[in-house]
């Protein structure tokens, strides 16, 4: 099989890394950005410190704030207006993974023009786009090294992966100590996403050798200090092995696929703004443990590196002890189900033939190791409804 991969040209990892974006972009020819952040990071001064480190390179960037969590169609309109006023040479993501793909969209949108709902999966955008230099301040999309961006249709709360090159960043300035200030619950939630691609990633069909040392690493690591940094958000070396765990995991998920969790999960968080990585969490051990059977070597492969089970295990064995794995992480994290967390019966019931059919239509359920039908799908999302 030949795997097509994709990188960024240029990441820059470490503690203090985001001191060199400006040297970075300086040294691609970038000049003009449009700085695409939130509001959130305004609020705490880290954009305007960004600005000015830019600046001090002979950058000019302009900046432009008004993302939204899980960005919408209707979000990307002033952002487009800004970056054409500004005349930008470029974008920049700073921010969790809603800044990060916002800026992916409006780096296409700015040159091919269209709807989003024109570059929606199963549909593979090759380019042109401006150019993205990514700065996460989570640690968990992977946005920052991944060919995926996610925009909801404003018109149709239908969440859309889309897909290709065009999305991936040039360069990713990726510093850890960007994720001190995240409370416990974003900790949680983002570091539960970053593990799910990881899994997903490594017992996909699509999974192949390069990603699969990415993903097993990035397990390992969350599995040792994803509980660290939730206990403790000033644990800078829990935070920095978590960082770079989410990098990987977002390399290894680019590149091989999501399955069954994150097609089931998009909906979830479409419907009823639930954040990405809780969605994904509510679903993780039911969807795992109902895909085990369909390829029990390689969930056993996850048990071992996440330190739920040992070599001498046999397969069967594991990979039961990885669903129980996940299971005790998510009462550790204090996931909720999606009742405890106030969602609606009714609404749920109501909702749900509709939420089957956008999972199996984002084709992330046919990477699955157990293709499932829509009747499957229905039945995990009344099972996990608590
Ligand atoms: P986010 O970007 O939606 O941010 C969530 C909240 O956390 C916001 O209020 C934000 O201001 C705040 N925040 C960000 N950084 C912070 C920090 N350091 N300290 C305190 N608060 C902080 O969250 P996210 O989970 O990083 O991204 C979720 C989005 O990413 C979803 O839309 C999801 O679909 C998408 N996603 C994209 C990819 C991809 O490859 N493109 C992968 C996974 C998820």
């Amino acid at each position: 099989m030949v795997a097509s991969l994709s990188l960024p040209r240029i990441m820059r990892v470490g503690r203090g890394a985001v001191e060199e974006l400006g040297e970075v972009m300086a040294g691609l020819g970038l000049s003009r950005p449009l700085l695409v952040t939130d509001a959130f990071l305004v609020g705490t001064g880290a954009a305007e410190r960004l600005s000015a480190t830019l600046t001090g390179a002979g950058v000019s960037p302009r900046l432009f704030a008004d993302t939204v969590p899980d960005p919408t169609t209707d979000s990307l309109t002033a952002g487009l207006k800004a970056l054409e006023e500004h005349g930008a040479d470029s974008v920049v993501g700073f921010g969790g993974g809603s800044p990060m793909d916002s800026a992916k969209a409006l780096a296409l949108l700015a040159v091919q023009g269209g709807r989003m709902r024109d570059y929606k999966a199963p549909r593979v955008t090759p380019g042109p786009a401006l150019p993205v230099i990514a700065v996460p301040t989570t640690a968990g999309s992977g946005s920052e090294a991944t060919q995926v961006t996610v925009i909801t249709d404003s018109d149709t709360d239908e969440k859309m992966l889309c897909l290709g090159p065009a999305f991936q960043p040039l360069a990713a300035v990726i510093d850890p100590d960007l994720t001190l200030s995240m409370p416990p619950r974003l900790t949680a939630d983002t570091g539960l996403d970053a593990l799910t691609h990881a899994v997903e990633a490594y017992v996909s069909r699509r999974a192949n050798p390069f990603t699969d040392g990415l993903a097993l690493t990035a397990i390992g690591t969350i599995g040792r200090h994803l509980r660290r940094a939730y206990a403790d958000g000033t644990d800078t070396v829990a935070r920095e092995a978590t960082m770079l765990a989410a990098t990987q995991a977002g390399l290894a998920f680019s590149n091989s696929s999501v399955a069954l969790v994150h097609g089931m999960s998009r909906p979830i968080g479409a419907h009823f703004q639930v954040a990405h990585g809780l969605s994904n969490a509510m679903l993780f051990p039911a969807v795992t443990a109902f895909s085990v059977h369909g390829a029990r070597a390689r969930y056993a492969d996850c048990a071992r590196a996440l330190g739920a089970a040992t070599a001498a295990d046999p397969d069967d064995l594991a990979a039961d002890r990885l669903v129980d794995a996940l299971r005790a992480l998510c009462l550790d994290l204090a996931v909720p189900t999606p009742r405890s967390h106030g969602i609606d019966r009714d609404d749920w019931t109501r909702l749900t033939p509709v939420m089957a059919e956008q999972a199996l239509a984002s084709g992330s359920p046919a990477n699955n190791p157990v293709v499932p039908t829509t009747e499957q799908i229905r039945e995990l999302y009344a099972r996990i409804y608590g």
